[in-house]
């Protein structure tokens, strides 16, 4: 009791409890992805997005999580962990030649998210995608981690682009991309971040950020995917704005391959 009420006075406890934590939680994820991996426990969900004006399904993105006795683990809990120590790239190779099989059995494209840390390393990128082309994959990558290297940035887009595979920049509006940098990328869709369109109602400013995104996105030949679309107002101002596709809880949360494949 007397040492811990001393070591409480002088922040001691606290400070040493939120190490221990931190500590804990690092080797426990790292544990759950080592497990995952060698229990092939990773597993996708799948999320449609819409045409903003028929609304019919045009593509879905595929989401990684983890199948840990029934439960389901979302990627916020391990996915920072795993761009960060390159265990994203073990993941990928074990999971990429999964997201062909299931491309095979449906007729949509599919998106498929790259990490920054893959997307810097050249040998990774083209084995994975050794032999692969030609096929409707839509691959994502964050405009954080584009906004790197312009010359490796464009190489490698032209080297998916060769491959007449679809870009999307991912949250978009929230990374550092200037004009110059991205009137030389080849991209062929801006998804707008979540954070603008979860303003969208109450914020003209947010308003006018969208409105800017998808004409800039025109004006430069490429779509628009709005992300994180709850409700029909938030649709509606979307649908005004003219923005291409919608995806969002809106009209369908990430699911089973199954319930997917039976949506299609
Ligand atoms: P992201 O690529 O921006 O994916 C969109 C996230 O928004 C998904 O979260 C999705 O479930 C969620 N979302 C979609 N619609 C709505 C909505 O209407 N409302 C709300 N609140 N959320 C919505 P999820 O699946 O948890 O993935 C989180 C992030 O993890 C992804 O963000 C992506 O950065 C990363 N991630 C997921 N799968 C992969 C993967 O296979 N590889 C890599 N490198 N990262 C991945
Ligand atoms: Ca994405
Ligand atoms: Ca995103």
């Amino acid at each position: 009791m007397e040492i811990a009420k001393e070591k409480g006075e002088f922040g001691y406890e606290f400070f040493s409890n939120e190490i221990n934590k931190a500590i804990i939680d690092y080797t426990q994820t790292k544990t759950l992805l080592k497990n995952a991996l060698k229990h092939r426990e990773f597993i996708y969900h799948f999320q449609p997005y819409v045409d903003s004006k028929s609304l019919k399904i045009a593509g879905a993105e595929t989401l990684l999580r983890i199948k840990h006795n029934n439960k389901i683990i979302y990627p916020n809990s391990f996915i920072d962990y795993a761009e960060n120590s390159g265990f994203i790239k073990t993941i990928e190779k074990q999971m990429f030649p999964k997201f062909l099989e299931y491309l095979q059995q449906i007729n949509i494209p599919l998106s498929f998210n790259i990490s920054g840390k893959s997307l810097t390393d050249e040998e990774h990128i083209k084995n994975l995608f050794k032999k692969i082309h030609n096929l409707p994959i839509n691959i994502e990558l964050t405009e954080r981690e584009i906004a790197g290297d312009i010359e490796y940035t464009k190489k490698i887009f032209n080297y998916f682009k060769n491959k007449k595979f679809r870009l999307s920049i991912d949250d978009f509006g929230t990374g550092y991309s200037s004009f110059s940098y991205l009137k030389d990328l080849p991209a062929d869709y801006l998804k707008i971040d979540i954070s603008f369109v979860r303003n969208i109602e109450n914020s003209k400013k947010d308003y006018a950020i969208v409105e800017t995104i998808i004409d800039f996105a025109h004006k430069f030949n490429m779509k628009t995917i709005a992300e994180g679309v709850e409700n029909i107002n938030q649709l509606k101002l979307l649908q005004n704005a003219e923005c291409d596709y919608i995806q969002g809880f809106y009209f369908y949360k990430p699911m089973p391959f199954n319930e997917f494949k039976s949506l299609l």
